[in-house]
């Protein structure tokens, strides 16, 4: 079963066509990786999903409606998710507030009417931490964390609105390779048992190749290719661009020192 179907969605800044007739789609459940040199319109593109930017031209189906040009909110609404950047948790708060937030967010309710009521909704908070590893760290202040843990902290955070379907656009931005490795695979586990489809990308192509369900590539604003690892690994446009020139690829992935074992 399908559940997002983007097609023919085009977006363009003055002169570049950051995102060209793109058509893809996502099944139920399914865990897609959208990966692509830096440049090629990957954000644009989740960022016309969730509603951040309106397409020029094209259609964006999630179940029965056209996400296309609707406002964020109506979209989160629609049980479209997304990870936030670290910006979006707020330091002063504990871990457990941060995601109570989230979730009082998700019922409608406002922040003003939270305020009073510090228990509300800590148990499902916890829950939550619980789900993603971070339960012993509910009550210390998000700004201690260390960074791979506030990415956790995120992750639990985008599942208080119980999406159907979960976008990240580099949800492992700034991660050391084996870190990265660890939050997609926590990812995926999640997202298996909740029986959500994802939508993400990646850097690393080890990580890519090893947890991704199906891949397609972005190239300069156009799909290029789209099939299971060993059918990106292996295609030719794939190869042009990211190994052919060796420049891309390569620049994008500074390799982090890693603790010796
Ligand atoms: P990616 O996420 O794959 O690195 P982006 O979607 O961020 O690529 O960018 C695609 C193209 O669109 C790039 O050429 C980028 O410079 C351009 N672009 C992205 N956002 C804007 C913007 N807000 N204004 C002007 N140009 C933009
Ligand atoms: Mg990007």
């Amino acid at each position: 079963m399908t559940d997002l179907s983007i097609r023919s969605l085009a977006k363009a800044f003055g002169g570049v066509r950051a995102v060209n007739d793109v058509s893809f789609e996502v099944a139920r459940g399914e865990f897609l990786a959208m990966i692509g040199p830096n440049g090629a319109g990957k954000s644009t593109c989740f960022n016309m999903i969730n509603g951040q930017l309106r397409p020029d031209s094209g259609e964006i189906w999630f179940e029965r409606a056209n996400l296309a040009g609707l406002a964020p909110r109506e979209i989160w609404r629609l049980g479209v998710g997304r990870t936030f950047q670290v910006a979006a948790t707020f330091g002063s708060m504990t871990v457990v507030e941060n995601v109570q937030m989230a979730l009082i967010s998700h019922a409608g309710e406002t922040y003003r009417l939270w305020k009073p009521a510090a228990s509300r909704y800590r148990a499902r908070a916890l829950e939550l931490l619980e789900q993603v590893g971070m339960k012993d760290a509910a009550d210390r202040a998000s700004r201690e964390l260390a960074y791979g843990d506030v990415k956790r902290v995120e992750l639990a955070m985008a599942l208080a609105n119980d999406p159907r379907l979960l976008l990240m656009d580099e949800p492992t931005a700034g991660m050391a390779p084996r870190e990265r490795n660890a939050l997609i695979a926590l990812v995926k586990r999640l997202v298996v048992e909740k029986g959500i489809s994802v939508l993400f990308t990646e850097h690393s192509m080890d990580v890519v190749f090893a947890h991704a369900d199906r891949i397609i590539v972005l190239a300069r604003g156009r799909l290029i290719a789209d099939g299971d690892a060993r059918t990106i690994r292996e295609h030719p446009k794939v190869q042009e661009v990211y190994f052919g020139t060796g420049k891309t690829f390569a620049r994008v992935e500074p390799k982090p020192l890693e603790p010796q074992p």
